[in-house]
C-alpha cells in the first residue's frame, strides 16, 4: 500500500484483500451499463473495474487525486477513466444523477454515509444496480423481509424499488487496512427501472415506524383518526395489534394510497 495515513473523516478504510476485490469483480452485472465507483481511494477495485468497461470515479479526499491521477494516467488519457474531485452528495444536489446514461454503482463505501448514499442511488434515475460494500448491521436493513425485527422503512423503500435485493457475502475487518470496528457486507440491489417513490409515501412510512415496537395503529394515529385507523384495517383485514415490522411492503403501499385519498 502506498505510504498513506487513512483519513477518519471520510471513512477511509482500504480494501486490501484480493480475493474480496476478485468476489465483486465476479458479482457484477452482465449487460453494458456504464460503472461508477464513489470513493477509489488508492484505486485497488477501480484498477480491477476499469478493465472491464469504462467508468467514472468520484473521490473527495485531494491527497487521493493526486495519486489516482499518477496510477491511472494511461486511463485517464485514453478516457476510460474518468475521475471527479468532490463530494458524490454535491455532486447529485447539482447534477441530479452521477452519470447521463445507465449506470451500475460498484463501491467500497465510506460508512459515514453510506446509507444516504443508497437513497440517493435510489432516487437517480440512471443507476441499475447498486453493488457496494457496506456494514453488515447497514446491509441487513436493507435486505430485510417482513416479520424480521430489522425491517423498516429502508427495507420497505428497496422491496418497492426493487426486483432483486440481498446480501452477497460477509467481510471481516482484516480484509481492510485499517481494519473497521465492524463487519461488512457486499449489498446488492437490483432496481426496476420503471418504479419510483414519492416523497408522501417515504414521509408516511417515517410516521409507520416512528416507534418501531409499539403498534402500527398507535404510531399511524399521529396522521390519521383513531375511528379512520379502525375502519381501514378492517378493509384491509390488517390485525390492529400488529407491529410495524409484522406488515408487507405491498399491503403499506395499499394501506399509503387508501390515507391518501381518503380511503377511497
Ligand atoms: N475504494 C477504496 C477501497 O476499496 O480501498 C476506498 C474505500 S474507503 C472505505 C471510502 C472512500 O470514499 C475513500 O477513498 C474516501 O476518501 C472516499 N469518500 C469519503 N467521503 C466521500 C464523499 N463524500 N464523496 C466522495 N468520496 C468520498
Amino acid at each position: 500500500m502506498e505510504n498513506v495515513i487513512a483519513k477518519k473523516k471520510f471513512g477511509q478504510n482500504f480494501l486490501i484483500d484480493t480475493t474480496v476485490l476478485d468476489r465483486i469483480i465476479q458479482s457484477m452485472p452482465n449487460n453494458n451499463n456504464y460503472i461508477v465507483e464513489i470513493g477509489p481511494g488508492l484505486g485497488d477495485l477501480t484498477e480491477k473495474l476499469v478493465k472491464y468497461k469504462d467508468m467514472t470515479a468520484y473521490e473527495v479526499d485531494t491527497d487521493l487525486i493526486g495519486i489516482l491521477k499518477s496510477k491511472f494516467a494511461i486511463q485517464l488519457n485514453e478516457e476510460k477513466l474518468k475521475l471527479i474531485h468532490t463530494d458524490v452528495l454535491e455532486a447529485w444536489d447539482k447534477q441530479g444523477s452521477l452519470h447521463n446514461g445507465k449506470y451500475d454503482l460498484i463501491a467500497n463505501l465510506p460508512y459515514y454515509i453510506a446509507t444516504n448514499i443508497i437513497l440517493r442511488a435510489f432516487e437517480d434515475k440512471n443507476c441499475e444496480h447498486i453493488i457496494v460494500m457496506v456494514q453488515k448491521e447497514v446491509a441487513q436493513k436493507f435486505t430485510a423481509r417482513v416479520n424480521e425485527k430489522e425491517y423498516s422503512s429502508l427495507a420497505i423503500i428497496t422491496e418497492t424499488l426493487g426486483v432483486d435485493s440481498r446480501i452477497l457475502f460477509d467481510v471481516p475487518p482484516e480484509s481492510f487496512n485499517p481494519p473497521p470496528k465492524v463487519m461488512s457486507s457486499i449489498l446488492y440491489i437490483r432496481k426496476d427501472m420503471n418504479k419510483t417513490i414519492d416523497k408522501s409515501f417515504k414521509d408516511f412510512l417515517k410516521a409507520c415506524f416512528t416507534q418501531p415496537r409499539k403498534k402500527l395503529s398507535k404510531n399511524l394515529s399521529s396522521i390519521v383518526d383513531k375511528s379512520i385507523i379502525s375502519e381501514l384495517f378492517e378493509e384491509l383485514d390488517i390485525n390492529d395489534n400488529i407491529r410495524p415490522h409484522e406488515v408487507s411492503s405491498s399491503l403499506y403501499s395499499q394501506l399509503h394510497t387508501k390515507v391518501r385519498n381518503g380511503r377511497n
